[in-house]
């Protein structure tokens, strides 16, 4: 099997959907009132915390928070009538929900570049999922059958390799966890993204500010999908980032915590993928001859310049 992320391979993008790509604007609240009502009997009270977490385990958490008994049966009722009421509902979301600004473009810009796969990696019910990227023409160019959902597993680093291997078998080509980007808003997916080795594009157009994304861990942060050659970089660049990022790690915590402490400008400050300066130790790439610098200000390893 070939591997991806070398040369004139390829490269896995994992798209979060929810305030990554669209925005239901309320319906998807309704829609989720609606099916519990009905697959329980009971009015909804109080909802469970939804940011990052997968639709099984909002609802499980919903039906704890009311006192019913959980059961199998009951899920999969609510999980049927969630996904038709999407159908049913999909030109009221069109109306009042939007896709967010560069969504679409960026999609089709990283098509064009050939080295990518995309799919999808969200909590969602697949075919919630697929109601809200076709109602918002966003399906094209993402490959929803290699994606992974919220019914794979209540844990979002779990569904990297979920899609990794959907991916593999599919387009016979084994997608390591460095040649893994996902793209997201909230810091469930930069942990995910960490806990599972992929790489993290983090996007601050949902709740979560740009500083929040980059206390969770985030090495690239991005106001928005606006400019979808920031995207494009940020994705392309980051397996060379990924393993220089890594060897110069090794090669800093060798030297040191005094290497760590340099707290000054370099004359030729190294910039990231989204062009903004950072600050930076300098040093070479082991064995390589590289020269490159690696971020100190709590950012991360991730983004570096060689
Ligand atoms: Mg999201």
């Amino acid at each position: 099997m070939r591997e991806a992320g070398r040369m004139g391979a390829q490269t896995l993008v994992l798209w979060d959907v929810d305030h990554t790509l669209m925005e239901t604007g309320g319906v998807g609240f309704e829609l989720f009132r609606t099916a519990f009502e009905q697959a329980s009997g009971q009015q909804l009270i109080q909802a469970a915390d939804v940011t990052g977490r997968t639709e099984p385990a909002i609802f499980r958490g919903t039906v704890e928070l009311q006192n019913i008994p959980y059961s199998p049966a009951l899920y999969d009722r609510y999980a049927a009538l969630l996904s038709a009421g999407y159908v049913a509902c999909a030109g009221e979301m069109a109306q009042r929900g939007r896709a967010l600004p560069g969504a679409a473009e960026t999609i089709a810009a990283l098509t064009q570049t050939g080295k990518v796969v995309q799919s999808v990696l969200t909590g969602n019910l697949r075919p919630v999922a697929e109601t809200k990227l076709q109602t918002f023409g966003l399906d094209a160019g993402l490959d929803l059958d290699v994606g992974a959902y919220g019914t794979d597993d209540d844990v979002r680093a779990n569904l990297v390799p979920v899609a990794r291997r959907r991916a593999a078998e599919k387009y016979q080509m084994d997608f390591p966890a460095r040649a893994t980007v996902l793209i997201g808003d909230t810091p469930s997916d930069v942990q995910a993204a960490l806990d599972s080795g992929a790489r993290i594009i983090a996007v601050a157009s949902g709740k979560s500010t740009s500083d929040e994304l980059r206390r969770a861990g985030a090495a690239v942060v991005l106001p928005s999908l606006h400019d979808a050659q920031a995207v494009v970089r940020a994705v392309l660049n980051s397996e060379l980032s990924s393993s220089l990022s890594w060897v110069m790690k090794t090669q800093v915590d060798a030297v040191g915590p005094a290497v760590l402490g340099i707290d000054e400008l370099l004359a030729d400050q190294p910039r990231d993928v989204t062009g903004a300066a950072m600050r930076a130790v300098p040093g070479q790439v082991a064995g390589s001859g590289l020269q490159g610098w690696r971020r100190h200000d709590g950012a991360g390893f991730g983004t570096m310049c060689a």
